[in-house]
């Protein structure tokens, strides 16, 4: 090539500029360039959309011999392809999609040593005749993409992967790059042992994704909240996640009814639709994609400017993923996640659908995503705790917290004693009524008839109207303080109640001046 002469690092430079058009180096990715043009086994980890793919690919440019690349993903490899040779880099792929015709074709690239880049599934490159035709050729690096798949401790164990280290050796000459977004410790040893990885160097980039606002609403009016929501987003593209099919159905159809164009996507449409509605979306044909988690996989779309969570998803990882499709331009984006506690006890009653031991992690999981939305406090700590990152920056400016456009979560602990502790001293055997009337003093009969007027806590209540002890009350439903006995209807103390009224925890929550309710858009018109 016409870099030739100059220093790799110099030449890697020039690559990003003149091949791929891009300014600067993304965090990290001079590091771990550098490191595999030295031929230093290599580690990358970096989050979805960081930016792993050009630490192969411009190594691949620079080298004289072939570099391999072991991904699962076939959907995914013809795409790569297709790019690169957009870009004028001669790349190609074996997998089990192609036609024996195709196979032979590329069979004969390689042979021919016309290739910079070969994409492989793992089991096409432990084939005998592939190995061999490989072996035989300069192979100057082997990437292994979404590298996690190694070990039994990631989310995405693939037993062939274990057999790529004994495949690594083989070529003598190439230096091995994993690359994964899988961030754990844990996973990271096990890849680094596993690959045989020697004297590997890790680089772990940060997961923090500085151009994404952060926020969280309360879901009471989802339809009227995505709507404000769009208004301010007229003509940027963006996807909005739905738990069920029926959703992604009824909602795409609600916005197309209140003059919004959108396009459904779930795994229920056929295969052309979906293929035809991915692609109006990534032409920018259509600005709005209604979705289940089916969407996305893959989906290279750089100028993604917001990314709405209309139903809870399963847990921080996927969430993370999800958001992660915005603005990987590294423009400002935006992020609304519509959080419900009625979607936090679907998902627990799929939950105990599974095995135990399944239960028990995907609980795990779905706790950590609640500690995320009820956190009282900047939203990348908990996210980024979550990866084991630890996030202290005063103020990031990209989350509603830290903007101040959270509702204020105040202090209720002492109203919601005054109101456990009616319950306690009635011996749960009233509802909610009856409680109320009795902390607001009331004269009603049935307090009399109990002589609940008796009580230290009769009339205590007085500062707060009744509507506000309703919220109080939807409040103290919500985060499982207390339940409804189905058959009285009485209301019934948890362990989370005791430890409040023993002043071991304190609560937060959000008691506003009742309000009228948001208008909703109607379909059937
Ligand atoms: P990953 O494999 O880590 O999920 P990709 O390699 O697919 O991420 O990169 C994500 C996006 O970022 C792609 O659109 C890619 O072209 C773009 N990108 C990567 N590196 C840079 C860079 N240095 N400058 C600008 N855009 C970049
Ligand atoms: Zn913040």
């Amino acid at each position: 090539t016409t870099f030739d002469t100059m220093p790799d690092l110099q030449q890697a430079e020039h690559i990003l500029h003149d091949v791929f058009g891009f300014e600067v180096f993304r965090s990290l990715q001079k590091d771990i360039i550098e490191n595999v043009l030295q031929k230093r086994d290599t580690l990358a980890v970096m989050p979805t959309g960081g930016g792993k793919s050009l630490c192969y690919q411009i190594p691949a440019l620079i080298f004289d011999g072939l570099t391999i690349v072991v991904s699962p993903l076939i959907s995914l490899m013809k795409d790569q392809v297709d790019q690169l040779t957009a870009y004028g880099i001669s790349a190609s792929y074996l997998n089990s999609s192609l036609s024996p015709r195709e196979y032979q074709n590329t069979l004969d690239l390689i042979r021919r040593n016309k290739l910079d880049l070969l994409y492989l599934a793992p089991e096409t490159l432990l084939k005998g005749n592939v190995l061999n035709l490989l072996s035989g050729l300069n192979v100057e690096c082997v990437a292994i993409d979404e590298a996690h798949c190694i070990s039994e401790w990631g989310h995405d164990f693939r037993p062939e992967y274990r057999q790529l280290a004994d495949v690594t050796n083989r070529f003598t000459n190439a230096v091995t790059l994993g690359l994964t977004a899988t961030a754990t410790p844990r996973v990271q040893e096990d890849i680094a042992t596993s690959l045989g990885l020697k004297n590997a160097n890790t680089f772990v980039a940060s997961f923090n994704r500085e151009n994404l606002y952060l926020n969280v609403e309360s879901k009471n009016s989802a339809l009227q909240q995505v709507i404000n929501f769009i208004r301010r987003h007229e003509g940027d593209s963006g996807i909005i996640y739905c738990f069920s099919r029926k959703q992604v159905d009824q909602l795409s159809q609600d916005l197309n009814a209140n003059g919004f164009k959108s396009l459904p996507y779930h795994a229920g449409l056929g295969e052309q639709e979906r293929a035809q509605n991915q692609d109006a979306f990534i032409k920018d044909e259509v600005d709005i994609i209604v979705a289940t988690i089916a969407f996305g996989m893959g989906i290279d779309k750089p100028d993604v400017r917001f990314v709405v969570h209309h139903d809870m998803p399963k847990n921080i990882e996927s969430y993370y993923q999800q958001i992660g499709r915005a603005g990987r331009d590294g423009l400002q984006s935006d992020c609304l996640f519509l959080f419900s506690y009625g979607d936090a006890a679907k998902i627990r009653y799929f939950i105990d659908q599974k095995a135990e031991a399944e239960q028990r992690v995907t609980e795990q999981h779905l706790q950590k995503l609640m500690e995320y939305v009820e956190a009282h406090q900047c939203r990348r700590i908990k996210l980024l705790q979550y990866f084991g990152e630890h996030f202290n920056e005063p103020n990031c400016g990209m989350c509603d917290f830290c903007t101040g456009d959270s509702p204020e979560k105040e202090n209720i602990t002492i109203p919601v004693q005054k109101f456990l502790s009616t319950m306690a001293r009635t011996d749960q055997k009233f509802g909610y009524h009856h409680i109320k009337n009795i902390l607001v003093g009331s004269r009603r009969k049935e307090v009399l008839k109990f002589g609940h007027d008796q009580l230290s806590t009769y009339g205590i209540g007085k500062e707060f109207s009744r509507p506000e002890w309703k919220q109080l009350y939807r409040e103290l439903m919500k985060q499982d303080i207390i339940v409804r006995e189905f058959e009285h209807k009485s209301l019934k103390l948890t362990p989370k109640a005791v430890e409040i009224l023993k002043g071991e925890q304190e609560v937060f929550g959000v008691i506003e001046e009742p309000q009228k309710k948001a208008q909703t858009g109607n379909t059937k018109s």
